[in-house]
């Protein structure tokens, strides 16, 4: 059992996985595309640990859970990898608008889903979407068909209203984020969350992150059940 410890940064990798948890020093990373590089420079000084830690790890294609406290970075740690990916074009490119989005974030809030999906509208190449319940369905669905939708940024009830009635199909999700897990938990999602990782391509065909402030026993319960083999980083005095 490989364990790191070091500036109260824990990494735990499972038994027998072979990856690199070297951390980043810096934004330069090979897989990155440029213009994500420049982004973060000019507004950053450097990586947090999160985004140190799990950058590597992401790319490495490994499942990941990431504790780390609310203001840490947590969105770009999850965000940029993808964005990257689609960047430099290591994704197909869609023929046609679709409502068949390869990425899917999950938070708990309207107010966290938004935010999430702005930054991944400012630096990304595919539609966004940003759904979320108490609004009327209408507009949401009306640009899931029309403009289509890459990175679907969502509350779970709502997401599930558009899933069941057949606006968007989770099929083709590759990248799931958990973000806030614990708040999700704690406003009792678990099973719609759970019913809608059940529509989407299973473990092994999808990489699932997991990020979250606190890490009770609930949290870890969901990472066992819907994460392969993750690997977990914990920044300051979380366990
Ligand atoms: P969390 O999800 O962990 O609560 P956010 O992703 O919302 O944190 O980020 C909190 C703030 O930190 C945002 O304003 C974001 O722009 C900023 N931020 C992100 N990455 C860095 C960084 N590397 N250095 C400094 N600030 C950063
Ligand atoms: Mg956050």
């Amino acid at each position: 059992k490989a364990f790191f410890e070091e500036n109260s940064i824990k990494v735990h990798i499972p038994e027998g996985k072979d990856i690199d948890i070297t951390p980043l020093a810096g934004f330069q990373f090979d897989g990155f595309a440029k213009r994500l590089v420049k982004y973060c420079q000019s507004k950053f000084a450097k990586p947090t640990p999160i985004q140190a830690c799990t950058w590597p790890l992401i790319m490495q294609k490994s499942d990941v859970c990431g504790i780390a406290k609310t203001g840490s970075g947590k969105t770009l740690a999850f965000a940029l990898p993808y964005l990257s990916m689609s960047r430099l074009g290591q994704l197909e490119v869609f023929e046609q608008p679709c409502a068949s989005p390869r990425f899917v974030a999950m938070a708990p809030t309207r107010e966290l889903a938004m935010q999430i999906a702005e930054v991944c509208s400012d630096l990304g190449l595919y539609p966004v979407q940003c759904i979320y319940g108490g609004v009327p369905k209408h507009d949401q669905r009306q640009a899931l068909t029309g403009t289509g939708v890459d990175m679907a940024i969502c509350t779970p009830g709502r997401l599930q209203d558009l899933v069941d009635e057949e606006s968007l199909d989770l099929s083709s999700v590759q990248y799931l984020v958990l973000d806030e897990a614990d708040r999700m938990l704690d406003m009792g999602f678990i099973d719609v969350v759970k019913a809608l990782i059940g529509k989407m391509p299973k473990a092994g065909k999808r990489q699932t992150c997991m990020f979250s402030a606190t890490w009770p026993a609930t949290v870890h319960a969901l990472a066992t059940k819907f994460l392969s083999e993750p690997v977990h980083v914990g920044i300051g005095s979380v366990d």
